[in-house]
């Protein structure tokens, strides 16, 4: 899950970006209206962290665009308390409104509680044989034990479950798992799979992870003999 920042200030905007970092989350992280913009024309985002006071443009106005699609969900976080501007955030569509300042802990809660949707959670928890991944929660059991995984080795093991049985492009797994200001090297994917298909099998998962020279990867759907 990738989530964009439009934040303007910039130690805040440190702070949230560590601390969705740190929770498993690829984070852009966006100093003005004009940036937000083009970074949501460019990489479809699970969630938008939207300060109001921006240099360049109130950011109510701004949230109508980034939920274009309408399925965006958009997080206000703006040191603006007001109860009518409260309502203008959310009555424009916001799924949630946080007043700074606010304690990190608190604010990866809610982007989490945004994140679930409600009264559904199959489409939270992915299931592959013995693998269960919680994508919200960012975490991981093989065979009902918890497995710690580093964050891009996570997103490449989402996509990879989503698709179970496909091979999933390398540009769709580039996309998710790395943030504009990530610096990616040539080889950095090919070295999180690796870490990920040793962290399978120091695990016991012996599920085939196979790489298909030139287009991507894919994780098989069950083992070669049939079983889980
Ligand atoms: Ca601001």
């Amino acid at each position: 899950m990738r989530i964009l920042l439009v934040e303007d200030h910039p130690s805040l905007a440190e702070a949230v970006v560590d601390a969705l970092r740190r929770a498993g989350f690829a984070v852009d992280h966006a100093p003005t209206a004009v940036s937000a913009k083009q970074m949501a024309n460019l990489t479809p985002y699970s969630l938008v962290l939207l300060d109001l006071g921006l240099p360049d443009r109130d950011g109510l106005t701004l949230l109508p665009e980034l939920r274009a699609d309408g399925r965006t969900p958009v997080i206000i976080l703006t040191a603006r308390d007001p109860l009518e501007d409260r309502l203008a955030g959310l009555n424009g569509g916001a799924d949630d409104y946080i007043v700074k300042p606010v304690e990190m802990p608190e604010l990866v809660a809610r982007c989490r509680a945004v994140l679930r949707r409600p009264g559904d959670r199959s489409h939270d928890v992915l299931q592959v044989a013995s693998l269960t991944l919680d994508t919200v929660n960012r975490s991981l059991q093989i065979g009902g034990a918890p497995v710690l995984l580093g964050r891009r080795e996570m997103g490449v093991l989402e996509l990879l479950m989503k698709s179970a049985g496909r091979v999933v492009p390398r540009r769709v797994l580039e996309e998710a798992i790395y943030g504009f200001a990530d610096e990616v090297g040539p080889n950095a994917l090919e070295a999180s799979v690796s870490r990920l298909r040793r962290a399978l099998l120091s695990a016991g998962c012996e599920l085939p992870l196979i790489t298909v020279r030139g287009v991507g990867w894919m994780l098989a759907k069950e083992l070669p003999n049939g079983t889980t």
